[in-house]
């Protein structure tokens, strides 16, 4: 079996894995990349946050997404499915300042361009290999690769970042081991438009959120013609519609808003469907091996947070790894501690914003055009991504989920008319 050394080993291509290995070569690792695809490849989680420029800049990847021609996304637009409210988040608007704007980006083409920075920094990245199992010692990781196109291989390295996404592909007692699930079981049916109606300007680049019932669509415009329209939903709410793809045309057909944008439009990729994709994992580090974005954590997409966490935690995750390999050291019970706790605070924020999202008082108050107390600038702030809570961030951001919870009891903003709205159907 062939076999080779180097200091980090990451596993995936994504955001995540090549952000990593794009950290851990400017701080002089040596560092092993297995992506188990070829790419370019489809990979949905395409509307980006305006926090993650800064990691891009870090990581000296900006230069290459700025110049790669990606839709500019200055803000969100929330809208009831029957059209009667509708509130626009314009990024700009926010209170700390430089969160202005960000890219809607086609994954195929943002994914390459991240791994092929990696590799243009000395990254040693294999495509087409699959880790299959990884064995600690004290000082190293032994890693078997299965190869699309030769013999498994091995590779013995000092540290691993496991960036691998969702799918687990290798066996580990750590990974089995999760948080209490905190969001219903959810599934998402998606598909890429073209056709589908754009505002004029700086706006047509908004993401935007359709919200049903008892869901919502998104519609990210990632390029001059393709937009990306997804329908999320519980699992169960799906399987009562019989065919998905069905239950996502019977629903754009029932709302006059997602009418209005659609028609017209056709679908010009095959439709998908993900189920069930939240979970937290209990421990995000080992002494030798570091778990980074939806390999850690995935909870829901509706706020974007997905490919921000994957590269701001493989910053992070670097970041530990480097110190401890400088002093020759693992990482220590308190550094895996803290990594895993500083990586669920952010998460946490998302989680309780997500929560808000899916409760009718908490979305009433997440839609009036001025939330009580001037709370809208720091609220904005936190929607573009910045959820480490500064103090004014932090206790705006209480106050606004005590009026959420408030409003339960004494409506403090005019009540969503719940009765007028829209809700799933197949065609
Ligand atoms: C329905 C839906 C909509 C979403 N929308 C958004 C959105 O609008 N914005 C957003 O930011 N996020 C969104 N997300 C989340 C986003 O897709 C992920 O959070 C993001 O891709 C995580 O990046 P990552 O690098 O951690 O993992 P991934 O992007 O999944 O990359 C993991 C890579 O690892 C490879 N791999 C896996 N296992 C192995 C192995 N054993 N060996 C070698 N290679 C391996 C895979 O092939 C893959 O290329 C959405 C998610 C879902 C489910």
């Amino acid at each position: 079996m062939e076999s080779t050394d180097c200091d980090v080993l990451v596993i995936g291509g994504g955001p995540g894995g090549s952000s990593a290995a794009a950290f851990a070569r400017l701080r002089g690792l040596s560092v092993c990349l297995a992506e188990r695809d070829q790419f370019p490849r489809f990979h949905i989680g395409e509307s980006l946050l305006p926090m993650g420029n800064a990691v891009l800049r870090a990581s000296g990847a900006w230069p290459k997404i700025e110049s790669a021609g990606f839709v500019r996304k200055y803000g969100a637009e929330f809208m009831l499915a029957d059209g009667s409210a509708v509130k626009e988040v314009v990024f700009a608007n926010g209170s700390i300042p430089g969160l202005d704007w960000t890219f809607q980006v086609e994954r195929s083409r943002f994914d390459s361009i991240l791994l092929e920075h990696a590799r243009s920094l000395g990254a040693d990245v294999r495509m087409g290999a699959t880790v299959r199992a990884l064995s600690p010692s004290r000082d190293s990781v032994t890693a078997t690769l299965a190869r699309k196109d030769g013999p498994d291989a091995s590779i013995t390295a000092r540290w691993v970042v496991d960036a691998g996404g969702r799918e687990n592909l290798y066996e580990s007692p750590g990974k089995r081991v999760f948080e209490p699930p905190h969001f219903p079981r959810r599934a998402a049916v998606y598909s890429h438009f073209e056709g589908v109606r754009r505002a004029p300007g700086p706006r047509g680049g908004n993401i935007i959120v359709v919200r049903l019932e008892d869901g919502w669509f998104w519609i990210i415009p990632i390029s001059a013609e393709r937009t990306s329209v997804g329908l999320v939903t519980s699992v169960e709410a799906i399987r009562r519609g019989g065919d998905p793809t069905d239950v996502f045309h019977g629903t754009v057909a029932g709302s006059p808003q997602l009418c209005a944008l659609m028609d017209g439009s056709r679908a010009v990729a095959p439709f998908r469907v993900t189920a069930d994709y939240s979970y937290v994992r209990t421990q995000f580090a080992s002494p030798r091996i570091v778990l980074a974005g939806d390999a850690a954590a995935f909870f829901d997409p509706i706020f974007s947070s997905g490919v921000y966490v994957s590269i701001h935690s493989a910053q992070v995750a670097v970041g530990a790894i480097a110190r401890a390999h400088a002093a020759n050291r693992a990482l220590t019970r308190a550094e895996q501690r803290r990594y895993t706790r500083g990586l669920k605070r952010h998460c946490a924020v998302f989680q309780e914003l997500i929560d808000v999202f899916y409760d009718n008082d908490g979305f009433s108050v997440f839609m009036t055009q001025k939330p009580p107390l001037n709370l809208g600038p720091g609220l904005t702030s936190i929607v573009a991504g910045h959820v480490r809570l500064t103090w004014a961030l932090w206790w705006r951001f209480k106050v606004f989920l005590a009026v959420c919870r408030i409003q339960k009891y004494l409506p403090i903003v005019k009540r969503i008319a719940h009765g007028s709205r829209v809700s799933l159907r197949a065609a």
